[in-house]
Protein backbone atom coordinates (compact mmCIF):
# COMPACT_ATOMS: atom_id res chain seq x y z
CA UNK A 1 0.00 0.00 0.00
CA UNK A 2 1.45 3.40 -0.74
CA UNK A 3 1.37 6.33 1.30
CA UNK A 4 -1.30 7.91 -0.58
CA UNK A 5 -3.34 5.04 0.29
CA UNK A 6 -2.70 4.88 3.80
CA UNK A 7 -3.60 8.33 4.61
CA UNK A 8 -7.01 7.99 2.54
CA UNK A 9 -7.88 4.67 4.90
CA UNK A 10 -7.00 6.78 7.58
CA UNK A 11 -9.13 9.41 7.12
CA UNK A 12 -12.03 7.04 5.89
CA UNK A 13 -10.91 5.34 9.36
CA UNK A 14 -10.95 8.02 11.29
CA UNK A 15 -14.18 9.75 10.30
CA UNK A 16 -16.06 6.45 10.51
CA UNK A 17 -15.77 6.88 14.07
CA UNK A 18 -17.66 10.28 14.71
CA UNK A 19 -21.23 7.91 14.93
CA UNK A 20 -23.85 8.08 17.13
CA UNK A 21 -24.59 4.34 16.46
CA UNK A 22 -21.17 2.40 16.97
CA UNK A 23 -20.77 -1.11 15.53
CA UNK A 24 -24.03 -0.09 13.71
CA UNK A 25 -22.95 1.64 10.94
CA UNK A 26 -22.18 5.50 10.50
CA UNK A 27 -25.09 7.70 11.47
CA UNK A 28 -23.88 11.54 11.43
CA UNK A 29 -27.07 13.87 11.08
CA UNK A 30 -26.12 17.41 10.39
CA UNK A 31 -25.34 19.57 13.03
CA UNK A 32 -24.78 16.53 15.65
CA UNK A 33 -22.36 16.22 18.22
CA UNK A 34 -20.59 13.71 15.73
CA UNK A 35 -21.37 16.36 12.52
CA UNK A 36 -18.67 18.66 14.80
CA UNK A 37 -16.12 15.87 15.35
CA UNK A 38 -16.08 14.98 11.57
CA UNK A 39 -16.27 19.29 11.11
CA UNK A 40 -13.21 19.52 13.44
CA UNK A 41 -10.96 16.54 11.79
CA UNK A 42 -11.70 17.95 8.64
CA UNK A 43 -10.85 21.65 9.29
CA UNK A 44 -7.64 20.04 11.30
CA UNK A 45 -6.79 18.77 8.22
CA UNK A 46 -7.19 21.49 5.65
CA UNK A 47 -5.57 23.32 7.86
CA UNK A 48 -2.79 20.78 7.60
CA UNK A 49 -2.55 20.71 3.95
CA UNK A 50 -2.16 24.59 3.75
CA UNK A 51 -5.65 25.79 3.06
CA UNK A 52 -7.24 28.55 4.52
CA UNK A 53 -10.35 27.05 6.53
CA UNK A 54 -14.26 28.92 7.03
CA UNK A 55 -17.11 27.90 7.33
CA UNK A 56 -20.94 29.47 5.89
CA UNK A 57 -24.33 30.06 7.23
CA UNK A 58 -24.94 26.59 6.46
CA UNK A 59 -22.13 24.99 8.05
CA UNK A 60 -20.47 24.05 4.74
CA UNK A 61 -17.08 23.48 5.10
CA UNK A 62 -14.24 25.59 2.83
CA UNK A 63 -10.64 24.83 2.87
CA UNK A 64 -9.03 27.44 -0.30
CA UNK A 65 -5.77 27.56 -1.73
CA UNK A 66 -6.06 30.79 -3.00
CA UNK A 67 -4.61 31.34 -6.78
CA UNK A 68 -2.44 33.91 -8.52
CA UNK A 69 -4.87 35.23 -10.11
CA UNK A 70 -7.28 38.46 -8.29
CA UNK A 71 -10.61 37.77 -7.52
CA UNK A 72 -10.70 34.48 -9.81
CA UNK A 73 -13.19 32.19 -9.18
CA UNK A 74 -12.68 28.21 -7.52
CA UNK A 75 -12.60 24.93 -8.69
CA UNK A 76 -14.11 23.37 -6.19
CA UNK A 77 -13.92 19.63 -5.24
CA UNK A 78 -15.48 17.47 -2.51
CA UNK A 79 -18.59 16.19 -1.25
CA UNK A 80 -21.02 15.54 1.88
CA UNK A 81 -20.32 14.38 4.95
CA UNK A 82 -23.33 13.44 6.61
CA UNK A 83 -25.05 10.04 6.53
CA UNK A 84 -28.37 8.19 6.75
CA UNK A 85 -28.97 6.56 9.77
CA UNK A 86 -27.01 3.72 10.09
CA UNK A 87 -24.87 4.20 6.90
CA UNK A 88 -21.79 3.24 5.81
CA UNK A 89 -18.58 4.95 5.57
CA UNK A 90 -18.03 5.83 1.99
CA UNK A 91 -20.98 7.70 1.17
CA UNK A 92 -19.63 11.25 1.04
CA UNK A 93 -16.37 11.11 3.20
CA UNK A 94 -14.91 9.11 -0.06
CA UNK A 95 -15.56 12.22 -1.97
CA UNK A 96 -14.28 14.48 0.55
CA UNK A 97 -11.65 12.59 1.35
CA UNK A 98 -9.88 12.68 -2.11
CA UNK A 99 -10.16 16.46 -2.37
CA UNK A 100 -8.33 16.07 0.69
CA UNK A 101 -5.97 14.06 -0.61
CA UNK A 102 -5.98 16.08 -4.06
CA UNK A 103 -5.36 19.30 -1.70
CA UNK A 104 -2.35 17.54 -0.17
CA UNK A 105 -0.70 16.87 -3.28
CA UNK A 106 -0.86 20.83 -3.92
CA UNK A 107 0.78 20.97 -0.79
CA UNK A 108 3.00 18.58 -1.07
CA UNK A 109 4.39 20.00 -5.07
CA UNK A 110 4.28 23.51 -3.57
CA UNK A 111 2.05 24.17 -6.61
CA UNK A 112 0.88 27.79 -7.11
CA UNK A 113 -2.27 27.47 -9.18
CA UNK A 114 -3.52 30.22 -11.21
CA UNK A 115 -7.10 30.03 -10.33
CA UNK A 116 -8.28 28.70 -6.91
CA UNK A 117 -8.50 25.17 -5.49
CA UNK A 118 -11.19 25.03 -2.90
CA UNK A 119 -12.19 21.93 -1.23
CA UNK A 120 -15.78 21.53 -0.04
CA UNK A 121 -17.55 19.44 2.77
CA UNK A 122 -21.11 19.72 2.54
CA UNK A 123 -24.03 19.53 5.50
CA UNK A 124 -27.09 17.37 4.96
CA UNK A 125 -27.21 15.93 1.65
CA UNK A 126 -29.51 12.77 2.67
CA UNK A 127 -31.65 15.23 4.37
CA UNK A 128 -31.77 12.82 7.04
CA UNK A 129 -32.38 15.11 9.97
CA UNK A 130 -33.80 18.02 7.90
CA UNK A 131 -35.92 16.46 4.67
CA UNK A 132 -35.38 16.59 1.35
CA UNK A 133 -31.85 16.59 0.91
CA UNK A 134 -28.77 18.44 -0.44
CA UNK A 135 -29.86 21.15 1.57
CA UNK A 136 -25.91 21.85 1.80
CA UNK A 137 -25.52 22.67 -2.12
CA UNK A 138 -29.27 23.81 -2.71
CA UNK A 139 -28.36 26.63 -0.24
CA UNK A 140 -25.12 27.58 -1.95
CA UNK A 141 -27.12 27.89 -5.28
CA UNK A 142 -29.38 30.14 -3.91
CA UNK A 143 -32.38 26.97 -4.13
CA UNK A 144 -33.44 27.50 -0.64
CA UNK A 145 -33.85 31.37 0.70
CA UNK A 146 -33.05 32.51 4.16
CA UNK A 147 -36.26 31.95 5.42
CA UNK A 148 -36.55 28.75 3.98
CA UNK A 149 -33.65 27.43 5.60
CA UNK A 150 -35.14 29.05 9.07
CA UNK A 151 -38.10 27.09 9.14
CA UNK A 152 -36.80 23.59 8.71
CA UNK A 153 -37.27 21.89 11.75
CA UNK A 154 -36.36 18.61 12.60
CA UNK A 155 -37.99 15.28 13.64
CA UNK A 156 -38.10 17.11 17.74
CA UNK A 157 -38.84 20.74 16.13
CA UNK A 158 -35.23 21.75 16.64
CA UNK A 159 -34.77 24.44 13.68
CA UNK A 160 -31.58 24.13 11.81
CA UNK A 161 -30.82 27.85 13.25
CA UNK A 162 -30.97 26.64 17.27
CA UNK A 163 -28.81 22.83 15.77
CA UNK A 164 -26.48 25.21 14.14
CA UNK A 165 -25.55 27.53 17.09
CA UNK A 166 -25.76 23.76 19.31
CA UNK A 167 -22.57 22.96 17.94
CA UNK A 168 -21.12 26.61 17.37
CA UNK A 169 -21.83 27.44 14.09
CA UNK A 170 -23.32 30.83 13.48
CA UNK A 171 -26.08 30.84 10.76
CA UNK A 172 -25.87 34.82 10.15
CA UNK A 173 -23.00 34.02 7.84
CA UNK A 174 -23.79 34.20 4.29
CA UNK A 175 -25.49 31.33 2.39
CA UNK A 176 -25.94 31.53 -0.96
CA UNK A 177 -22.58 31.90 -3.27
CA UNK A 178 -22.54 34.26 -6.49
CA UNK A 179 -22.09 31.98 -9.49
CA UNK A 180 -19.26 33.83 -10.43
CA UNK A 181 -17.28 32.56 -7.84
CA UNK A 182 -17.09 29.32 -8.94
CA UNK A 183 -15.01 28.21 -12.17
CA UNK A 184 -16.03 24.52 -11.72
CA UNK A 185 -17.02 21.49 -9.35
CA UNK A 186 -15.33 17.95 -8.98
CA UNK A 187 -16.71 15.17 -6.60
CA UNK A 188 -16.00 11.67 -6.06
CA UNK A 189 -18.66 9.47 -4.76
CA UNK A 190 -19.33 5.64 -4.67
CA UNK A 191 -21.18 4.09 -7.10
CA UNK A 192 -23.90 2.66 -4.46
CA UNK A 193 -24.93 0.02 -7.03
CA UNK A 194 -23.65 -2.76 -8.85
CA UNK A 195 -22.56 -1.79 -12.45
CA UNK A 196 -18.74 -0.96 -11.27
CA UNK A 197 -17.94 -4.11 -9.81
CA UNK A 198 -19.98 -6.29 -12.12
CA UNK A 199 -17.78 -4.90 -15.23
CA UNK A 200 -14.46 -4.61 -13.10
CA UNK A 201 -13.69 -1.04 -14.06
CA UNK A 202 -12.13 0.85 -10.79
CA UNK A 203 -13.58 4.06 -12.65
CA UNK A 204 -16.99 5.33 -13.86
CA UNK A 205 -16.89 8.63 -15.40
CA UNK A 206 -20.10 9.89 -15.12
CA UNK A 207 -22.38 10.94 -17.96
CA UNK A 208 -25.78 12.22 -16.53
CA UNK A 209 -26.81 12.31 -13.09
CA UNK A 210 -30.65 11.03 -12.81
CA UNK A 211 -33.85 13.44 -12.31
CA UNK A 212 -35.82 13.02 -9.17
CA UNK A 213 -38.80 14.19 -7.35
CA UNK A 214 -39.92 13.54 -3.82
CA UNK A 215 -43.35 13.62 -2.60
CA UNK A 216 -45.34 13.67 0.93
CA UNK A 217 -48.79 12.35 0.41
CA UNK A 218 -51.00 12.64 3.55
CA UNK A 219 -54.20 10.51 4.01
CA UNK A 220 -56.59 11.86 6.34
CA UNK A 221 -59.84 9.01 7.50
CA UNK A 222 -61.17 8.96 10.82
CA UNK A 223 -60.23 7.22 13.64
CA UNK A 224 -62.07 4.57 15.38
CA UNK A 225 -62.36 1.78 18.18
CA UNK A 226 -60.67 -1.75 16.00
CA UNK A 227 -63.78 -3.35 17.47
CA UNK A 228 -66.39 -1.34 17.75
CA UNK A 229 -66.90 0.10 13.90
CA UNK A 230 -68.03 -2.13 11.79
CA UNK A 231 -65.99 -2.49 8.25
CA UNK A 232 -68.48 -0.78 6.35
CA UNK A 233 -68.15 2.09 8.54
CA UNK A 234 -64.73 2.69 8.36
CA UNK A 235 -61.99 5.64 6.78
CA UNK A 236 -59.12 3.75 7.25
CA UNK A 237 -56.19 6.09 6.39
CA UNK A 238 -53.78 2.81 6.25
CA UNK A 239 -55.99 0.61 3.89
CA UNK A 240 -56.15 3.31 1.34
CA UNK A 241 -52.28 3.75 1.91
CA UNK A 242 -51.56 0.46 1.47
CA UNK A 243 -54.04 0.24 -1.96
CA UNK A 244 -52.37 3.06 -2.95
CA UNK A 245 -48.84 2.32 -2.29
CA UNK A 246 -49.00 -1.25 -3.64
CA UNK A 247 -49.77 0.21 -7.50
CA UNK A 248 -46.54 2.54 -7.31
CA UNK A 249 -44.06 0.10 -8.97
CA UNK A 250 -46.15 -0.50 -12.10
CA UNK A 251 -46.31 2.86 -12.89
CA UNK A 252 -42.49 3.12 -12.97
CA UNK A 253 -42.14 -0.12 -14.70
CA UNK A 254 -44.96 1.34 -17.65
CA UNK A 255 -42.23 4.02 -18.00
CA UNK A 256 -39.23 1.83 -18.05
CA UNK A 257 -35.88 2.61 -19.20
CA UNK A 258 -34.78 2.25 -15.60
CA UNK A 259 -37.73 4.73 -14.03
CA UNK A 260 -37.74 3.44 -10.31
CA UNK A 261 -40.41 4.78 -7.69
CA UNK A 262 -40.28 4.09 -3.93
CA UNK A 263 -41.95 4.23 -0.88
CA UNK A 264 -39.66 4.08 1.61
CA UNK A 265 -41.15 6.15 4.66
CA UNK A 266 -44.65 5.30 6.15
CA UNK A 267 -46.41 7.11 9.33
CA UNK A 268 -49.18 5.83 10.97
CA UNK A 269 -51.55 8.14 13.43
CA UNK A 270 -52.50 7.47 16.02
CA UNK A 271 -50.01 3.86 15.71
CA UNK A 272 -52.08 2.28 18.20
CA UNK A 273 -52.74 -1.40 17.91
CA UNK A 274 -56.76 -1.41 18.40
CA UNK A 275 -57.60 2.53 16.99
CA UNK A 276 -58.41 2.67 12.51
CA UNK A 277 -55.62 4.80 11.29
CA UNK A 278 -56.63 8.33 11.46
CA UNK A 279 -53.71 9.45 9.25
CA UNK A 280 -50.91 7.91 6.73
CA UNK A 281 -47.96 9.82 6.14
CA UNK A 282 -45.96 8.13 3.22
CA UNK A 283 -43.22 9.08 0.37
CA UNK A 284 -42.93 8.68 -2.88
CA UNK A 285 -39.46 8.96 -4.54
CA UNK A 286 -39.53 9.03 -8.63
CA UNK A 287 -36.12 8.71 -10.77
CA UNK A 288 -35.38 8.44 -14.14
CA UNK A 289 -32.67 9.64 -16.60
CA UNK A 290 -35.47 10.86 -18.47
CA UNK A 291 -37.34 14.04 -17.64
CA UNK A 292 -40.57 12.90 -19.51
CA UNK A 293 -40.64 9.69 -17.32
CA UNK A 294 -40.49 11.34 -14.23
CA UNK A 295 -43.79 14.07 -15.71
CA UNK A 296 -45.69 10.58 -16.79
CA UNK A 297 -45.09 9.20 -13.45
CA UNK A 298 -46.28 12.49 -11.35
CA UNK A 299 -49.53 12.50 -13.40
CA UNK A 300 -50.60 8.96 -13.19
CA UNK A 301 -49.33 9.55 -9.19
CA UNK A 302 -51.75 12.12 -9.57
CA UNK A 303 -54.72 9.96 -11.22
CA UNK A 304 -53.96 7.68 -8.68
CA UNK A 305 -55.05 10.38 -5.35
CA UNK A 306 -58.32 11.40 -7.46
CA UNK A 307 -59.18 8.00 -7.69
CA UNK A 308 -58.79 6.68 -3.96
CA UNK A 309 -59.97 10.69 -2.74
CA UNK A 310 -63.86 10.38 -1.29
CA UNK A 311 -65.91 12.38 0.76
CA UNK A 312 -64.38 10.26 4.11
CA UNK A 313 -61.18 10.30 2.83
CA UNK A 314 -58.98 13.05 1.95
CA UNK A 315 -55.70 12.76 0.13
CA UNK A 316 -52.82 15.51 -0.19
CA UNK A 317 -49.59 15.38 -1.86
CA UNK A 318 -47.01 17.77 -1.21
CA UNK A 319 -44.01 18.06 -3.59
CA UNK A 320 -41.17 18.21 -1.73
CA UNK A 321 -38.21 17.88 -4.04
CA UNK A 322 -37.60 18.38 -7.93
CA UNK A 323 -34.47 18.05 -9.85
CA UNK A 324 -33.95 17.50 -13.73
CA UNK A 325 -31.74 14.87 -15.33
CA UNK A 326 -28.17 16.85 -15.24
CA UNK A 327 -25.82 15.78 -18.16
CA UNK A 328 -21.83 16.59 -16.70
CA UNK A 329 -19.87 18.97 -18.24
CA UNK A 330 -18.42 17.85 -21.48
CA UNK A 331 -14.93 18.94 -21.52
CA UNK A 332 -14.59 17.89 -18.00
CA UNK A 333 -15.80 14.36 -19.03
CA UNK A 334 -13.36 14.08 -21.80
CA UNK A 335 -10.65 15.97 -19.62
CA UNK A 336 -11.40 12.73 -17.41
CA UNK A 337 -10.79 9.78 -19.76
CA UNK A 338 -7.58 11.98 -21.00
CA UNK A 339 -5.93 12.04 -17.94
CA UNK A 340 -7.59 7.88 -17.11
CA UNK A 341 -5.28 7.19 -20.32
CA UNK A 342 -2.73 8.80 -19.73
CA UNK A 343 -2.80 7.04 -16.01
CA UNK A 344 -2.95 3.97 -17.69
CA UNK A 345 -6.21 3.39 -15.04
CA UNK A 346 -9.13 1.60 -17.27
CA UNK A 347 -12.59 3.53 -17.01
CA UNK A 348 -16.09 3.51 -18.34
CA UNK A 349 -18.59 5.42 -19.16
CA UNK A 350 -21.64 5.55 -16.32
CA UNK A 351 -24.87 7.28 -15.32
CA UNK A 352 -25.89 7.98 -11.56
CA UNK A 353 -29.23 6.66 -10.36
CA UNK A 354 -28.53 8.64 -7.54
CA UNK A 355 -29.15 11.96 -7.15
CA UNK A 356 -25.63 14.22 -5.80
CA UNK A 357 -24.62 17.77 -4.47
CA UNK A 358 -23.19 17.83 -7.95
CA UNK A 359 -26.64 17.82 -9.88
CA UNK A 360 -26.96 20.94 -8.01
CA UNK A 361 -24.18 22.28 -9.11
CA UNK A 362 -24.49 21.47 -12.55
CA UNK A 363 -27.25 24.22 -12.65
CA UNK A 364 -23.98 27.17 -11.68
CA UNK A 365 -21.25 25.90 -12.72
CA UNK A 366 -19.03 23.05 -15.08
CA UNK A 367 -19.74 19.57 -13.43
CA UNK A 368 -17.46 16.47 -13.32
CA UNK A 369 -18.22 13.31 -11.22
CA UNK A 370 -16.37 10.42 -11.32
CA UNK A 371 -17.30 6.72 -9.49
CA UNK A 372 -15.72 3.78 -7.52
CA UNK A 373 -16.68 0.52 -7.23
CA UNK A 374 -18.97 -0.06 -3.95
CA UNK A 375 -18.56 -3.86 -2.96
CA UNK A 376 -21.72 -6.15 -3.73
CA UNK A 377 -23.69 -2.81 -4.72
CA UNK A 378 -24.10 -1.96 -1.40
CA UNK A 379 -24.75 1.54 0.24
CA UNK A 380 -26.92 3.05 2.89
CA UNK A 381 -26.15 -0.29 5.33
CA UNK A 382 -23.04 -0.73 7.34
CA UNK A 383 -21.79 -3.37 4.99
CA UNK A 384 -20.91 -0.51 2.44
CA UNK A 385 -17.61 -0.34 1.45
CA UNK A 386 -14.63 0.51 -1.33
CA UNK A 387 -11.41 0.09 -1.98
CA UNK A 388 -8.85 2.37 -1.13
CA UNK A 389 -6.71 1.89 -4.26
CA UNK A 390 -9.82 3.02 -6.23
CA UNK A 391 -10.37 6.22 -4.21
CA UNK A 392 -6.33 6.77 -4.86
CA UNK A 393 -7.22 5.97 -8.41
CA UNK A 394 -9.51 8.62 -8.75
CA UNK A 395 -7.39 11.30 -6.54
CA UNK A 396 -4.66 11.08 -9.18
CA UNK A 397 -7.26 11.36 -11.99
CA UNK A 398 -8.73 14.45 -9.98
CA UNK A 399 -5.36 15.73 -9.32
CA UNK A 400 -4.19 15.82 -12.67
CA UNK A 401 -7.74 17.36 -13.96
CA UNK A 402 -7.80 20.19 -11.25
CA UNK A 403 -3.76 21.22 -12.24
CA UNK A 404 -5.80 21.48 -15.99
CA UNK A 405 -8.76 23.57 -14.55
CA UNK A 406 -6.79 26.02 -12.16
CA UNK A 407 -4.08 26.54 -14.91
CA UNK A 408 -0.88 25.13 -12.63
CA UNK A 409 1.74 24.35 -13.69
CA UNK A 410 4.03 21.71 -12.34
CA UNK A 411 3.96 18.63 -10.04
ZN1 LIG B 1 -23.74 10.56 -0.99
Amino acid sequence: MNTLQARIEAHIDTLSTFTATPGQGTTRLTYSQEDKLARNYIKEKMKQYGLEVREDGLGNIFGKLAGTLQDAPSVLIGSHFDSVPNGGSYDGPAGVVAGLEVAALFAEHNLKPTYPLELIALVEEEGSRFGGGLMGSRGITGLITDNEFKALRDQNGITTTEAMTEIGLNPSLPKKREPNTIKAYLELHIEQGPILEATQFPIGVVETIVGLTQFEITVEGQAGHAGTTPMDRRADALVTAAQMIAQLPSLAIAEGEGTVITTGRLTVFPNGANVIPKKTVFTVDIRSGKEEHIQHVINKLNMLIDSYSTNDIKITAVQQLYMQPKVMNPEIVSLFKQTSEQLAIEYCSINSGAGHDAMVFADVTAVGMLFIPSKNGLSHCPEEWSDSSDIARAVEILYETAKKLTETNGG
